[in-house]
C-alpha cells in the first residue's frame, strides 16, 4: 500500500488513485490533441486516438529503478505482489471516472475543440504504462479481456521482469517489451533491477514474445553515450523476441530522470535516425522504417511479415478477441483504419511531452 504522504504527492502531480493499487493520469498528448496541437506517435504509427486514450497503471509497484524514467521513484519497489487485489470491473469503472474528472476542465475551454472533447468522453484506448509495472497485477489477463469487451483497445508495456505474468496473457492489442540496453552489464547499470536474475527474466520474456499470437513491439529508449552501442547485442535480443515492430526512441530529459542523466544524454532526432539506420544494417533485411515522429524523436520499424498491417483495424480486433476464436499470428488484422483527424493536426510543436 502507498502511504498517505505518497498519495498526496501523486495527487499534486495530477495522478488519481484508483482503488488500492491502480492510478490514472491524463497524458500530455491527450491534452494536446484536445487542443488540436498534435497527437502522439502511436496515432501516427498505429491509429491510436490520443484524445480518447486513458493512461493508467494497474500496479504502482515496480521491480526496476530505471535511470531514464521520467516518472521517478514515486512508487514503492517490490518484487512480489503485496496487499489487496482489486476486482477488474472496479478498476475499469473507477479509472474511467477519475480520467473523466481530470478532463472536465477542458470542456468550455477556448483552446479545446468541442468535437474532440465530446469524443474524449468515450475512452477507446488504454495505455497500461503510466508508472510502476502494470503487468504485476495478478488479474492482468482478466483486466485486458474486460477492456476488450468494452471495446477499449489495450497497449501494455513491461520491463520484462515478470515472465510468468506475460505467459498469462491471451490477448492484448499491442504488447511492448522495453529493452533498455544491449547487454547484461549495461542493463544492470541503466535499469537498476531488484531481481538478481533480471537478465534471465528478460530473455524468458523475449522467448514468450516470439511465440505470441498478438501484435508485439520492442521499445528501445536510446540514451546518448549510455546505451547507443553494441548493435550486435541489440540484434541478439531483438531476434530472440522477433517483434512485429521496433520503436527506436530518444531519451527525454524530463521529470525525475534529470537526477541521473544530463541534457546532453538526450539525442536529437537526426541522431536517432542515424542509430536506426545502423541498427537496420545490423538486423539484415527483416525490418524497414515505416514512420517517424519528430516531436517524440522516434522511428517505427516494422517486420516484413506485417506488410500492410501497420494500422490497427479496431473493429476486426474486437471481433476476433471477443469471439476468442482465433489466436494465430497470421490472422493479425490487416485492414488500414482511416485516421481522418491526422491531416488537420499540427505536428510542429517541439515542446517535450513524455509518451507512454
Ligand atoms: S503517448 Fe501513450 S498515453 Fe499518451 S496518448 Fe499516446 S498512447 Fe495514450
Amino acid at each position: 500500500m502507498l502511504t498517505k504522504q505518497q498519495i498526496q504527492e501523486l495527487e499534486k502531480q495530477q495522478y488519481r488513485m484508483v482503488g488500492n493499487h491502480s492510478a490514472v493520469k491524463v497524458c500530455g498528448w491527450t491534452k494536446k490533441m484536445l487542443r488540436s496541437e498534435g497527437a502522439c506517435y502511436k496515432f501516427k504509427f498505429y491509429g491510436i486516438r490520443s484524445h480518447q486514450c486513458m493512461q493508467m497503471t494497474s500496479s504502482m509497484f515496480c521491480a526496476n529503478r530505471c535511470t531514464f524514467c521520467w516518472r521517478g521513484e514515486k512508487a514503492p519497489v517490490a518484487k512480489v505482489w503485496k496487499g489487496e487485489v482489486d476486482d477488474p470491473d472496479t478498476i475499469i469503472e473507477l479509472s474511467q471516472k477519475r480520467h473523466m474528472s481530470l478532463l472536465q476542465g477542458f470542456g468550455g475551454n477556448d483552446k479545446t475543440k468541442d468535437f474532440l472533447f465530446q469524443e474524449a468522453k468515450q475512452v477507446r484506448h488504454v495505455a497500461l504504462s503510466l508508472t510502476g509495472e502494470p503487468i504485476a497485477y495478478p488479474k492482468i489477463n482478466e483486466l485486458l479481456e474486460k477492456f476488450h469487451k468494452a471495446k477499449i483497445s489495450t497497449f501494455l508495456v513491461t520491463n520484462a521482469q515478470y515472465p510468468e505474468q506475460i505467459a498469462k496473457i491471451k490477448n492484448v492489442t499491442q504488447f511492448y517489451i522495453s529493452v533498455d540496453a544491449p547487454n547484461k552489464i549495461k542493463l544492470k547499470e541503466i535499469d537498476r533491477p531488484l531481481f538478481p536474475d533480471f537478465y534471465e527474466r528478460l530473455l524468458k520474456s523475449l522467448d514468450i514474445m516470439k511465440e505470441a499470437t498478438y501484435r508485439t513491439c520492442i521499445r528501445l529508449t536510446i540514451i546518448k553515450d549510455q546505451n547507443d552501442l553494441d548493435l550486435q547485442g541489440y540484434k541478439t535480443l531483438i531476434m530472440r523476441g522477433s517483434p512485429d515492430f521496433i520503436e527506436v526512441k530518444g531519451y527525454m530529459h524530463v521529470g525525475a530522470s534529470r537526477k541521473f542523466l544530463e541534457r546532453e544524454n538526450m539525442p536529437m532526432h537526426e541522431e536517432i535516425d542515424t542509430f536506426t539506420q545502423s541498427l537496420i544494417e545490423t538486423l539484415g533485411d527483416e525490418y524497414t522504417v515505416t514512420s517517424e515522429h519528430k516531436p517524440s524523436r522516434v522511428l517505427c520499424l516494422m517486420h516484413k511479415r506485417m506488410q500492410g498491417k501497420q494500422y490497427i483495424d479496431f473493429p476486426k480486433f474486437f471481433e476476433i478477441v471477443n469471439k476468442e476464436n482465433d489466436n494465430k499470428k497470421d490472422e493479425k488484422s490487416n485492414e488500414n483504419n482511416e485516421t481522418p483527424i491526422a491531416n488537420s493536426l499540427d505536428y510542429s510543436n517541439e515542446k517535450m511531452t513524455p509518451n507512454c
